[in-house]
C-alpha cells in the first residue's frame, strides 16, 4: 500500500515536471516567433536617422582605406584605449601595414570581444561585406581590407550601395567639425545646426577661439567674410541671426548642443543687460564663472530663437565619447530649469542620458516639450538600452522616441542599425509575451522609433519639400 502510494506520488511528480518544462519550452518558442516575427518587419521599415556625423571622401583625401582607417573613426577605437593600447591614430594606419597594425592592436581587440562598441562595429561588416566570423582576427582583417579599399577607391558608388543595403531613407547631419558648412550633400543628409561654436565664441574667448580653432570654425573671420563687424553683443547677435537664416535657407531640420563635451550642461538664466556688459570687457579680467555666464546667456538666447523659428534642440547628455572627460557634466537633470522655463522650445535629449537612464525617462515623462532619443546607445551598452527602452516604454508615450547611428563611416552606421534594430525587437517582443502589449501596437512602436517620430516632429516632408 505504501509503495503504491509513492508510486503514484512519484508519478505525478514527474507529470507536473514535464508539464512545467514542457509549457516553458513553448513559451520560449513562442517568444522566439514573436521576436522574430518583429524583427523581420523592422528590417522594413525606411529608417530615418536622427543623428549622423559622415564624413566626405575630400576630408580623407591622401589617407589609406583599410580596416583600420574604420577602426580608427570607430567608437570602438576608445576600447582599445581602455583596455591599455595606445590611440590609434590616423597617421599610424597611413605609416604602418597591415600584419605590424594587427601585431601591436590585436590584443586589445580581442580583450574588447565582449563590448557593444565591438560587436555593434563587426555586426557592419557582417551586412555590407558578407563577414560570418564571430570576431576579427588576423587573417579576417587582411581580407576585409582588400574589400575596404576596393569600395573606397569609387567611394561615391560605393556609398549609394551600402547606404541602400542598410536600410536608411535619410540622416540628420551634424558637422560639429564645420559648424557653419551648409554645402552638404542632400541625396542623402538633412541639415543640421551644431551651436558649440556659437555658444562658445563670445568675443571674450575669442582670442583662445583664434588660436585653437581651425579656419571654418572661427565665427570672427566668417562675419567678416560675409561683411559682418563684431564689436558689441549686438553686433554678435545681430551675426547670429544672420547664421540661423543661413541655415533656414539650407532647410536645416534642427539645433545640435553637444557643449557637455566641453563644459557642464547647467545654463543659468543670465539677463541681457549683464552679458552686454560681460561682453565690453577684455577677456584677460574675466573669471570663468563670468565666461560661463556669457555661454549661458547666448545658450538661452538660441532657445528663445529655436522657438521662433521653429526648429527643435537635440542636446547631448550622458555619456561622453573617446577616452577621458567630466562624466558629471553631461547629466541630464542640470537641464532641468531649461524645460521649465521653455515650454515652447522642443528639447530631444540623447543618449539615454546613460549612465542616469532613469533620470532621462523621467524627463521625457514630466515635459511635453522634451523628446528622447536612443541614438547610440546600444552601442555603448546593448543590454543598457534594452533596459532602458524598456522602462521608457513604461513610463512614457512612444511618440516621443527617436533613433540614431551616430558614426563617421557608412560601415559602423549599418552595424548601429543592426544594433538598434535588435534591442527595439527584443524588449517588443518580450513586452507582448509579457502581456503588456498587442504584437500590433508593438509593430506601430517600432515604426514610431526608426520613422514616423522623425517625419511628424521635424516636419520633414513639408520642410524639405520630397517624401521619403
Ligand atoms: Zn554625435
Amino acid at each position: 500500500m505504501y509503495a503504491q502510494k509513492r508510486f503514484i506520488r512519484l508519478i505525478t511528480f514527474l507529470f507536473v515536471i514535464f508539464l512545467f518544462f514542457g509549457l516553458a519550452n513553448n513559451c520560449g518558442r513562442e517568444t522566439n516567433i514573436t521576436h522574430q516575427r518583429l524583427r523581420e518587419y523592422i528590417n522594413t521599415i525606411k529608417v530615418i536617422n536622427t543623428h549622423e556625423h559622415q564624413r566626405e571622401p575630400a576630408e580623407y583625401a591622401g589617407h589609406k582605406y583599410n580596416f583600420y582607417t574604420l577602426l580608427a573613426n570607430s567608437y570602438l577605437k576608445s576600447d582599445l584605449v581602455s583596455a591599455g593600447a595606445s590611440p590609434l591614430r590616423p597617421e599610424i594606419v597611413n605609416r604602418g601595414n597591415l600584419d605590424k597594425l594587427w601585431d601591436r592592436y590585436g590584443r586589445y581587440l580581442d580583450f574588447s570581444r565582449s563590448t557593444s562598441y565591438y560587436s555593434h562595429f563587426l555586426s557592419g561588416f557582417e551586412v555590407l561585406y558578407g563577414l560570418d566570423e564571430p570576431y576579427f582576427t588576423k587573417e579576417n582583417v587582411r581580407s576585409l581590407s582588400e574589400k575596404i579599399a576596393e569600395n573606397y577607391s569609387n567611394r561615391e558608388e560605393w556609398y549609394e550601395r551600402a547606404f541602400e543595403a542598410a536600410g536608411f531613407a535619410y540622416m540628420f547631419l551634424d558637422q560639429y567639425w564645420d559648424n557653419f558648412n551648409v554645402d552638404i550633400d542632400t541625396r542623402y543628409f538633412a541639415l543640421v545646426f551644431n551651436i558649440n561654436q556659437l555658444v562658445m565664441s563670445t568675443p571674450l574667448r575669442s582670442s583662445m577661439t583664434k588660436k585653437e580653432a581651425p579656419e571654418e570654425q572661427n565665427i570672427y573671420k566668417l562675419a567678416e567674410k560675409e561683411g559682418f563687424t563684431i564689436k558689441t553683443l549686438d553686433d554678435y547677435l545681430a551675426f547670429a541671426d544672420h547664421l540661423f537664416q543661413k541655415f533656414l535657407d539650407h532647410n536645416a531640420v534642427c539645433l545640435k548642443n553637444s557643449l557637455a563635451y566641453a563644459r557642464s550642461l547647467d545654463f543659468k538664466y543670465v539677463p541681457y543687460e549683464k552679458a552686454k556688459a560681460l561682453f565690453g570687457r577684455s577677456s584677460y579680467s574675466l573669471s570663468n564663472e563670468e565666461k560661463k555666464a556669457l555661454e549661458d546667456f547666448m545658450f538661452h538666447w538660441v532657445i528663445k530663437k529655436s522657438i521662433e523659428v521653429a526648429l527643435p534642440i537635440q542636446i547631448h547628455t550622458g555619456y561622453l565619447a573617446g577616452n577621458g572627460n567630466t562624466l558629471e557634466n553631461s547629466r541630464p537633470t542640470k537641464l532641468n530649469n531649461l524645460f521649465l522655463r521653455y515650454p515652447k522650445a522642443t528639447f530631444i535629449l540623447f543618449h539615454g542620458g546613460y549612465p542616469w537612464t532613469g533620470e532621462y525617462a523621467a524627463l521625457g515623462k514630466m515635459f511635453r516639450n522634451v523628446y528622447l532619443d536612443i541614438v547610440w546607445l546600444p552601442q555603448i551598452s546593448r543590454e543598457a538600452a534594452v533596459r532602458a527602452l524598456d522602462e521608457m516604454l513604461d513610463c512614457v508615450p512612444y511618440n516621443k522616441f527617436f533613433w540614431g547611428g551616430d558614426c563617421h563611416f557608412i560601415e559602423e552606421s549599418a552595424g548601429s542599425l543592426e544594433f538598434g534594430r535588435d534591442v527595439v525587437a527584443q524588449v517588443l517582443a518580450g513586452r507582448v509575451e509579457r502581456g503588456l502589449m498587442t504584437e500590433e501596437v508593438a509593430r506601430d512602436v517600432a515604426l514610431k522609433i526608426f520613422r514616423e517620430n522623425a517625419l511628424e516632429v521635424f516636419k520633414l516632408q513639408e520642410k524639405l519639400g520630397r517624401s521619403f
